[in-house]
């Protein structure tokens, strides 16, 4: 299959002179047509920078500092920003976790939604105005003409959602974003989006760049995963083999933490600290504070991403040898 986003040694940086701060660090991500990719973990690691980047989206407070974002072929942070204007929404489609802040207040939802389809599509106002309609009834809002009326706070959190998902397909992205799409949303919403993403998805062959920090949404909608920490990538593989062989002890940390839910300990058990501050990274391995098979090594010299074998590639120092086995209790979960 051919890739259809490819990133390449993407670093991303906040501020400036002696207060730069690397957020996004070497970031090396591939996303085949109509595959989808996870990319997990804890709040605050550089997933949604990452998206952001893509989109070239950072505002006036980061800037992309090294590597390649090739998308279609086009390397996307030398595009000149019209260009780029009419990639995000047409080709490249982007929802978030909280529907809200991507909607106008004072505009109706088929204002709203008119709009987009007729800046990226060929339509005019009154087809766009039919195909809106559609789109909305696709997405399983009922009395869909009435929601074209509607100003979006009007409407519950997983209407909203819906809404997007319409907007974001309505132009046949060859990629959608989705940064936290169902976190918001109460569990039964939360399975009837998901539901719906990939109903469209098999429908449409969009490729989808999933962020999330939810092991559930991954094992539902992934092909293949991507774990950063701190900044970084520290795995990557398929989705069987993330879940069933985790090689990396922080990987391992997060899967353990869904076994003790499933054991019916009833509270999900984060893995003891906290994700570093990108302004104090620790020296050598960035996750040793936290892992409990760290060595003297470990604080010395940071661990690179070393391909393990095909599709899967791993960033610890001990890959393949001691942690990858010592976590029990993981092949049952699936
Ligand atoms: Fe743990 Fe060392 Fe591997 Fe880092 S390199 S994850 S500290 S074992
Ligand atoms: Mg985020």
């Amino acid at each position: 299959m051919k890739s259809i986003l490819e990133i390449e040694r993407l670093r991303t940086v906040f501020g400036s002179g002696r207060e730069t701060v690397t957020v996004v660090d070497e970031v090396t991500l591939d996303i085949k047509e109509g595959e989808t990719l996870a990319l997990v973990g804890e709040s605050g690691s550089g997933k949604s920078v990452t998206a952001l980047s893509v989109m070239r989206l950072l505002g006036g407070i980061g800037r992309t500092s090294q590597g390649q974002i090739r998308f279609g072929g086009r390397d996307l942070l030398r595009l000149p920003e019209a260009e780029m204007r009419s990639i995000r929404g047409g080709e490249i489609a982007m929802i978030f976790q909280e529907p809200m802040s991507a909607l106008n207040p004072v505009l109706t939802i088929g204002d709203q939604l008119k709009e987009m389809i007729r800046r990226h599509t060929k339509r005019s106002g009154r087809e766009a105005g039919a195909y809106a309609v559609r789109m909305l009834e696709k997405v399983g809002l009922p009395r869909a003409a009435e929601v074209m009326k509607t100003y979006p706070h009007r409407l519950s959190g997983g209407m909203r959602q819906r809404i997007m998902i319409a907007m974001a397909l309505s132009c046949s992205p060859k990629l959608l974003i989705a940064d936290e799409p169902t976190t918001a949303l109460d569990v039964t919403i939360q399975a009837q989006i998901l539901g719906l993403m990939k109903e469209l998805r098999d429908e449409t062959g969009t490729a989808i760049l999933l962020i999330t920090h939810d092991l559930g949404v991954v094992a539902e909608m992934a092909d293949k995963v991507a774990v950063m920490y701190a900044g970084q990538i520290v795995e990557q593989a398929d989705v069987f083999t993330m879940f069933h062989q985790p090689a990396h002890p922080y990987t391992q940390g997060l899967l353990n933490s869904i076994v003790r839910l499933d054991a019916g300990e009833g509270r999900l058990e984060a893995i003891p600290g906290m994700v570093p501050s990108p302004r104090q990274m620790p020296k050598g391995c960035r996750f040793h504070s936290r892992c409990a098979f760290a060595e003297e090594r470990c604080r010395r010299e940071p661990p690179l991403l070393k391909q393990a074998e095909a599709g899967r590639s791993v960033r610890c120092w001990l890959a393949g040898g001691q942690a990858a086995s010592a976590v029990p209790g993981l092949l049952e979960v699936g």
